[in-house]
């Protein structure tokens, strides 16, 4: 009697626990696909001439970081995600790397964007060393609203490199010399609808979550393989 009840309960908890594993996959794979497809398509990748660019020209890859120096999350992704990238895509001649200014923070955005640029185009071998380093002075992320993106600040973190020229930097910060390069990034934010920093483009493909590495990895091999 007992051996004949027990029979059928087994069966009944083996079948709830196998629909129960189906249903958990389904949900698990339907997120994966929404995911993907957060992502947004564009018909053709951001142009980048004119724009800082790490690594090789023929690279087949690209991939555009839309940065604000005033941002804490851009920071956080140049110290996990960019030294990843750098690694295994752009040491190796398969990515070239692009940075587009993006001003959501305002005066202090464009003081840092006018100093990048100005040193972009004096002292361009300087110009990546330059760009960590304003993001290095960064303040803990309680503090980042805190004023301290300033001329001062900048013309500060240019004295750790004797190729620029300070007088020239001050200058070309007081007379906004290069308003034009920053006006131009600022088209391509709108362009490309940048909404939050930092944002990345593989190709023509904007990433929904810029810090899933393992995303930015599967579209630049799907763009290998296209190529
Ligand atoms: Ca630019």
């Amino acid at each position: 009697m007992n051996e004949k009840n027990q029979f059928p309960f087994k069966t009944i908890v083996i079948l709830t626990l196998g629909i129960f594993v189906i249903l958990v996959a389904l949900v698990l794979l339907t997120n994966d696909l929404n995911d993907s497809s957060k992502d947004t398509d564009y018909e053709k990748q951001p142009p980048i001439e004119g724009q800082p660019l790490l690594g090789n020209d023929n690279a087949p890859v690209t991939v555009v970081e839309f940065g604000d120096f005033k941002c804490p999350a851009c920071k956080a992704w140049g110290e996990t995600i960019f030294p990843q990238l750098i690694q295994d895509y752009v040491d190796t001649g398969k990515v070239k790397f692009a940075y587009v200014n993006v001003l959501f923070h305002g005066k202090e955005s464009i003081t840092g964007s006018l100093a990048a640029e100005h040193v972009l185009k004096e002292s361009p071998e300087s110009y990546w060393s330059f760009h960590k380093e304003i993001f290095n002075n960064q303040p803990q992320t309680a503090k980042h609203d805190d004023l301290w993106l300033t001329n001062d600040k900048v013309l500060e973190v240019a004295r750790k490199f004797p190729e620029i020229n300070l007088d020239q930097l001050k200058e070309s910060l007081e007379s906004q010399k290069e308003r034009a390069e920053i006006e131009k990034d600022a088209k391509l934010v709108e362009e490309y609808n940048v909404g939050l920093t930092p944002s990345i483009m593989v190709g023509g493909t904007m990433l929904e979550d810029p810090f899933d590495y393992e995303r930015i990895k599967s579209l630049i091999e799907q763009e290998l393989e296209g190529k």
